[in-house]
């Protein structure tokens, strides 16, 4: 059974919802769950990358993707630990969002990929498809860090290749909420 599940896109893409219904979907199976997050902005690297996107100090952005790639080493332990516990994975956001926001800041990708390599690749990849400008009018719900909008087309450029490099499995983040939960469910079968 597949069971490392993962979620990427652009901010706003509807990645947490998403991985919340999923989450609940398996619980109501009976499953146990690990529904997780990157970054995890309570931990002490979490703490320093949070500061740099309140723009509170200014660090490179290589720093900043080495960080990431650190924050995720310490997250991947949790994901291995809950997994050899066979409970089911999911994470909002993964290595590929260093590779889509770091790169769009302008850093190598393939040093990203080289920095992020000993991170288990998950077992399926859910990008949730939605153009920048269709995010751009859901943030007034949502704070969000990244609020310019010629960045997010970077962003969402970068992970348009990269879910044909690594496969990921692309879902049409512009419909119902229930509607690409169904969609996503479809692909569990
Ligand atoms: P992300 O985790 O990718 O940043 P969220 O799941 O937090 O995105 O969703 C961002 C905002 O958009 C929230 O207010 C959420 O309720 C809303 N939203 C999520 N999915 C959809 C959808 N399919 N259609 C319209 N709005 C959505």
């Amino acid at each position: 059974m597949k069971r490392f599940i993962v979620f990427e896109g652009i901010d706003a893409s509807g990645k947490e919802t998403q991985a919340k219904l999923l989450s609940s979907f398996f619980k109501k199976k009976g499953f146990e769950v690990l529904l997780t997050h990157e970054p995890i902005y309570d931990e002490p690297i979490g703490k320093v990358i949070k500061s740099n996107l309140e723009k509170k100090i200014s660090l490179a952005s290589e720093t900043i993707a080495m960080l990431y790639a650190a924050d995720r080493h310490e997250h991947y332990l949790k994901v291995k630990k809950a997994l050899n516990e066979d409970k089911i994975v999911i994470s909002d956001r993964y290595k590929y969002s260093n590779m889509a926001y770091q790169g769009a800041n302008g850093v190598d990708p393939k040093w990203i990929e080289e920095i992020e390599k000993y991170s288990l690749d998950p077992d399926m990849v859910f990008y949730i498809r939605v153009r920048p400008e269709s995010a751009m009018k859901r943030r007034e719900e949502k704070d969000l860090y990244e609020e310019n909008i010629e960045f997010q087309k970077k962003v969402f450029e970068i992970y348009e290749r990269l879910s044909k490099k690594y496969k990921f499995i692309t879902i049409d983040g512009e419909k119902s909420i229930e509607e690409i939960h169904k969609n996503i469910l479809k692909y569990l079968e």
